[in-house]
């Protein structure tokens, strides 16, 4: 080793044996030696037992740049443009260093530029050559947990062989190189709305194969393989072709690690909607907003729209938009496919306000806009779907969600439910019904008044015949004012869509 040659100390790691193992930057004439470490390896004992290097010539290497900082910046910027990668930042603190390769150091210029590429965030380190100016390499430098191998089946019944992983430029196999920038898009999106990394927010590297089959019309998600799978399509585009199907298949991934909601009859059916559901969420954000293609389930094969959301029952008489249609089959694992566009259609409504499809209720619901939607469903699948969540648990469950973000989105949620008939009524004397909806236990005293309750919020739902609205009141621990004359402190006046206080024990 040459004089010229310098170790700093970078970082210590301790092995399972509990050895350390520290890792040194290397320096050459004064400036860091990127590409290459050298690692000391000392047992517990304090003695060095290896050492991991590469090693390299440092006499007669160039120490001076021909090329200006702003000259590397220049070249850097005209190389991430080619590259299609639109800047999010200007490049930051270009270094000079050498570039270790194959046992030579090249002098350069390190310029670390950040931006996006196919609007996937995308971290590099541009290398450009300090005395000639060229561009040398770049050495990608997103650090998340996005981690894509794509599998080409080929067309034959197998998982096939990995044609593009994490980093890799495209194949030009158009079923592959979509996949992988939908993946890519969808990870971002659970990534940076709900901080969730990956389908198991852990990292889970995302294997899929395309092309499966010949003629295969179909895409699944296995939980037990963790792998989805995308069908090579008959008289349609490839399965991996589709944004919204994919987003569909990779939610299931998601429930599988949150609810697990149960693949069969309404649980069954409710995955199925939460997975139509993100499908929309996530092709609205990809869209730049909702759009009729939004409630358009798998309209991108190029075919007939597998379900719509919006007016489920225009697609086939199969699909109910209300309770009343509820489909009691034991095909299709209860019908969970058809039954679906019930809560689905729920969802639409909380989304974009208005009453139910085709005139099965009466009920004007209020419109909390797309992501809020997303939110209640995502907080409910995540926290208090339970397995066997019946529709109307969910209905619950949800409402119990919308509370976190405040009273009006938790009406609008519940007046949902009785649009499409998940939550009905127990019809009064006077024509008005009532529906006692709780998250917890409620003791009726003799009168059938709450005498107490043992949960954070309670609250009470009415449909009123006289004027159609809904009326929701709530209980908190805080506003909760019990007496046999005024039960019902708050409650929510659906058609001024506003929080009123009950002084007088009426509600009219
Ligand atoms: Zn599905």
């Amino acid at each position: 080793m040459g004089s010229n040659l310098q170790l700093d100390p970078e970082s210590v790691t301790n092995g399972l044996n509990g050895d350390a193992h520290v890792r040194f930057r290397k320096r050459v004439n004064g400036y860091p030696v990127f590409g290459t470490n050298a690692i000391a390896h000392i047992n517990t004992n304090g003695h060095l037992m290896e050492v991991t290097d590469d090693l390299f010539g440092t006499s007669s290497l160039p120490s001076t740049a021909n090329i200006t900082i702003s000259q590397a910046v220049v070249t850097c910027m005209t190389a991430v443009s080619n590259d299609g990668m639109t800047l999010v930042s200007v490049p930051s603190a270009p270094v000079l260093c050498y570039l270790y390769d194959s046992g030579s150091l090249s002098f350069s210029w390190r310029v670390p530029v950040s931006g996006k590429i196919q609007g996937i965030p995308t971290s590099r380190d541009y290398y450009v050559n300090a005395l000639t100016g060229a561009i040398t390499t770049y050495i990608d430098t997103t650090m998340s947990g996005l981690h894509r191998y794509i599998y080409d089946a080929n067309n034959l019944y197998s998982t096939g062989s990995l044609a593009r992983s994490e980093g890799q430029p495209s194949v030009g196999v158009a079923s592959v190189d979509m996949a992988y920038v939908n993946f890519g898009k969808i990870y971002n999106y659970f990534s940076s709305v709900y901080g969730r990394d990956s389908y198991d927010g852990n990292g889970a590297s995302l294997y899929v194969t395309v092309d499966y089959g010949l003629n295969y019309n179909n895409a699944y998600w296995s939980s037990t393989s963790r792998s989805f799978t995308f069908g090579s399509g008959y008289m349609c585009a490839p399965f991996s072709y589709v944004y919204d199907i994919t987003c569909h298949e990779f939610f299931h991934a998601v429930t599988t690690c949150t609810s697990n909601l149960m693949y069969v009859n309404q649980s069954g059916a409710l995955n199925e909607a939460m997975s139509d559901i993100f499908a929309a969420v996530l092709e609205a954000d990809d869209d730049g907003g909702v759009g009729v293609n939004t409630w358009m389930m798998g309209e991108e094969l190029g075919v007939s729209i597998l379900r719509r959301m919006d007016d489920p029952s225009s697609v086939s008489s199969s699909y109910p938009d209300h309770m009343s249609e509820y489909i009691n089959t034991s095909g299709d694992r209860g019908g969970i496919h058809f039954n679906c566009s019930i809560p689905s259609h729920a969802f639409y409504l909380l989304t974009v306000g208005g009453t139910q499809a085709t005139g099965d209720s009466s009920i004007n619901v209020q419109s909390v806009g797309i992501q809020t939607a997303a939110d209640i469903f995502y907080d409910a699948n995540q926290s208090y779907f339970s397995e066997n969540c019946s529709f109307e648990e969910a209905a619950y469950a949800t409402t119990r969600s919308a509370m976190n973000i405040g009273r009006r989105e938790a009406a609008a949620t519940i007046s949902a439910w009785y649009a499409v008939g998940v939550l009905d009524s127990i019809w009064g004397a006077d024509g008005d019904g009532w529906k006692i909806t709780a998250l917890g236990w409620l003791d009726f005293d003799a009168n059938g008044y709450v005498a107490s309750f043992d949960f954070g919020w309670a609250w009470w739902s009415q449909y009123n015949s006289a004027n159609g609205g809904v009326y929701m009141w709530l209980c908190t621990p805080e506003k909760w004012v019990y007496t046999s004359a005024e039960m019902y402190p708050w409650y929510y006046d659906y058609k001024t869509n506003a929080w009123r206080e009950n002084t007088d024990g009426t509600f009219n």
